[in-house]
């Protein structure tokens, strides 16, 4: 009998093993192959990391696999590592982590695509007279002149956001408007910047590219619109031209239908792009091919950075302080984080980009881990609008807005230009603070703020679970308090009545969740020369518009004394990035922050406009606290259908720790501050240690203790290293 050869799978089980299996008689698959296997009575898709490993258990008790998937491996070793580094790193189960990584197409057994027909490239026909023609095809034909080139379906709909398929392009051919080209004989036009580069763009691209093929970390910061797209963009040339893939991650594509159009451009037929709204056959298609080796620029949001890449020479993280580069479930990863590892076990530079970098990365750059390249000035020499504190104490806000905020807006209007009003509404807990004196509650046991919990009517201190009935009166000037905040659309509904007739756009989640709606935002604020645009953070991100004289930003204290960790510095990063969108083209325009606090050290900072000189109180707040980047945290959320089995279990696994953990401080449990949410009830625990490896020794006993006494079915227990937000 020939010696049976065993292989351990990754399963997308919440488990963290890996499973023993019997090759079957005909072949041994190879590691990062996938498989069909039996686990339990359910057929499930296995991926093989170990192979030639003794099994863990008796031979005679292991089943064979059912089948071989791949012709070979599909997931290369480097990216196998990264993975495995990510399950240990954030405490979750291998087997998830692996199958997760894969296009959902692929984690369900399905077959990879076949080989391609030669790629289509659509252009415009010359000298076409486009008439009478619907809108859909109007977009087209603007998005193929916008390019100024020939493009491939998907960069089309990267493009318009249209959704398109060939049958459609098809059709506009057969009316003499379009013409397709083979993409193998149209080779593509080197790149070529559109511009001249200053000297501190030479010395950052140079920088980078010295360093090709090792692990160096840059961090590229300029103040908005001061060229580092311009940067990336010369560097992924330069890898380009060496044969080399390069991986730009952002924070979200739907929202920056402007740097895709750039990239595309400057290099045509080369770019692919992946992101979670993509139809999953577009997906598994674009995955293929960079995984193939056939794209050499692939642009994605978080999840692309577990694409395989054989030839990758260069990654970007382009505005690495957005939140949205953490997932908030399943495995709560940070794609920053994971693309500096990945970077280092592919021997690979790592480009974060920011105006406004994150206290972690700002630490790690001074303390030279980083290199730290700077674009100290605009190119075209404009300067970012100076920053002025409306007082709300003296002029006190009526449906969230001020007289001289609305002064300003009619000066503004009245020079045909735009005013950008900004709601910051991050999902941060709220604190329990009066609009119009600026008293905040504390709790009586904490040096902590007590949070709104509207549901229940309560204020509740996340620390200590210290909580009382929600006061409806301020206890300092006697106003009524407001518990809700106010929303977009009621800021929206105001704001119409002040300025009646003139044009008004509302760009927040709601208003462009449907398919289009949110490049039909954009395309009108770009059309509209004086008018009003209201919204959350989406604002503020990468867009370049030409008009923008005002932008004014409502609740900022809400941000800046929010007991949320990272509140204050994100709250201070969105209103310099909102800042940005002003003065673009000329004039410099101006930034009002409506305040109840214009004497505190983080508006005082705010007003400099100096991103690093700003943060230096929260350094030392943290630093002080032993808080991150100083110190490291972990979350353990429990949820359950009611609150006391929620509060028993999480008591449970607090005491756990206490027992046993040192150089760890265990606090809570306490209801998360956002305590209700889909009928459910969320406690947590919070760990923090001045280092890393007593917090991960926590974490791994905790889970192991709870994987050998499993919650109740109907609790939920997870894990959140380095969370972001406490909420
Ligand atoms: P950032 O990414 O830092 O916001 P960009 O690279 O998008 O900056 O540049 C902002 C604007 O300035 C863009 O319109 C870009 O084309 C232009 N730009 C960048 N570098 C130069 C340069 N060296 N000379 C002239 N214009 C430039
Ligand atoms: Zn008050
Ligand atoms: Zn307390």
């Amino acid at each position: 009998m020939r010696p049976q050869a065993f292989v351990r799978v990754a399963v997308d089980r919440p488990l963290d093993q890996l499973f023993d299996y019997a090759c079957p008689d005909r072949g041994q698959p190879a590691v990062g192959q996938r498989v069909r296997l039996t686990f339990g009575r359910s057929a499930q898709t296995g991926v093989v990391l170990e192979i030639d490993q003794p099994p863990a258990i008796d031979p005679a008790r292991i089943r064979a696999l059912d089948g071989i998937l791949d012709p070979g491996p599909i997931l290369p070793h480097a990216l196998l590592e990264l993975l495995r580094f990510a399950a240990r790193y954030y405490h979750h189960p291998i087997g998830e982590v692996v199958l997760n990584a894969l296009p959902p197409a692929l984690r369900t057994g399905g077959p990879l695509p076949g080989p391609r027909p030669p790629e289509l490239l659509w252009r415009l026909q010359p000298g076409a007279a486009p008439s009478r023609l619907g809108p859909r095809q109007q977009a087209v034909v603007a998005g193929l002149r916008d390019a100024g080139t020939a493009l491939p379906l998907d960069t089309l709909n990267d493009l318009t956001g249209l959704g398109l398929r060939r049958g459609e392009l098809e059709r506009l051919a057969a009316r003499g408007l379009l013409e397709s080209v083979e993409a193998a004989t149209e080779s593509p036009p080197a790149g070529h910047p559109a511009v001249t580069l200053t000297p501190e763009q030479d010395q950052a691209i140079a920088a980078i590219n010295a360093d090709a093929g090792q692990r160096t970390v840059f961090l590229l910061d300029g103040v908005t619109g001061s060229g580092k797209t311009e940067v990336y963009l010369e560097a992924a040339a330069h890898a380009l031209a060496h044969d080399r893939q390069v991986l730009i991650l952002v924070p979200e594509i739907a929202l920056t239908p402007q740097l895709v159009q750039r990239v595309s451009r400057r290099f045509p037929g080369q770019v692919a792009a992946l992101h979670s709204g993509l139809p999953a056959g577009e997906r598994l298609r674009v995955w293929e091919n960079a995984r193939l080796g056939q794209r050499g620029l692939l642009l994605g949001t978080r999840s692309a950075l577990f694409t395989p890449l054989p030839r990758l020479g260069l990654i970007v993280v382009d505005e690495e302080h957005d939140p949205a580069y953490k997932q908030q479930d399943g495995l709560r990863y940070h794609a920053r984080d994971l693309a500096i590892m990945r970077g280092h076990i592919e021997s690979v530079p790592v480009v974060l980009g920011s105006a406004t970098p994150t206290l972690e990365t700002l630490v790690k750059a001074r303390e030279g881990r980083y290199r730290h390249l700077r674009l100290g000035t605009r190119p075209d020499g404009s300067q970012p609008p100076p920053i002025r504190c409306l007082d709300t104490r003296v002029h006190r806000p009526d449906e969230g807005l001020c007289s001289p905020l609305l002064d300003a807006m009619r000066e503004t209007l009245g020079q045909e230009r735009q005013c950008f009003i900004l709601l910051n509404r991050r999902g941060f807990a709220r604190v329990l603070a009066c609009d119009h004196c600026g008293w905040v509650a504390d709790c009586p046991h904490c040096d902590a703020r007590l949070t709104v919990h509207a549901a229940v009517r309560r204020s509740v201190c996340h620390l200590c679970g210290f909580s009382e009935r929600l006061s409806e009166a301020c206890p300092q000037c006697g106003q009524e308090l407001s518990h809700q905040g106010l929303g977009t659309q009621r800021l929206e509904r105001a704001l119409s009545r002040h300025f009646p007739g003139i044009p008004m756009v509302r760009l927040d989640r709601d208003s462009t969740r449907r398919r289009g709606e949110l490049e039909q935002c954009l395309e009108t604020i770009r059309a509209m020369d004086a008018g009003i645009v209201v919204g959350t953070q989406m604002l503020a991100k990468g867009h370049d518009f030409p008009r923008v004289g005002l932008v004014g930003v409502i609740d900022v204290d809400q941000g800046l004394f929010s007991v949320d960790l990272r509140a204050a510095e994100q709250t201070l990063q969105l209103v310099l990035q909102a800042a940005g969108r002003a003065g673009r083209g000329g004039d410099p325009g101006a930034v009002l922050v409506q305040t109840g606090h214009p004497d505190h050290p983080l508006m005082q900072g705010l007003r400099t406009g100096d991103y690093p000189a700003m943060v230096e109180p929260l350094l030392n707040e943290r630093r002080a606290g032993g808080m991150p980047p100083f110190g490291f945290l972990a979350l353990i959320r429990v949820d359950g259908p009611s609150p006391e089995a929620s509060a028993r279990q999480a008591e449970a696994i607090a005491q756990q720790l206490r027992r046993h953990t040192r150089d760890v401080r265990v606090l809570g449990p306490a209801p998360a501050p956002r305590h209700r949410v889909n009928r459910r009830y969320r406690e947590q625990i919070l760990l923090a240690s001045a280092s890393r490896s007593p917090l991960h020794q926590a974490l791994a006993d905790a889970r192991e203790h709870w994987q050998r006494n499993p919650p109740p079915r109907h609790l939920r227990v997870s894990i959140d290293v380095d969370p972001m937000t406490l909420s």
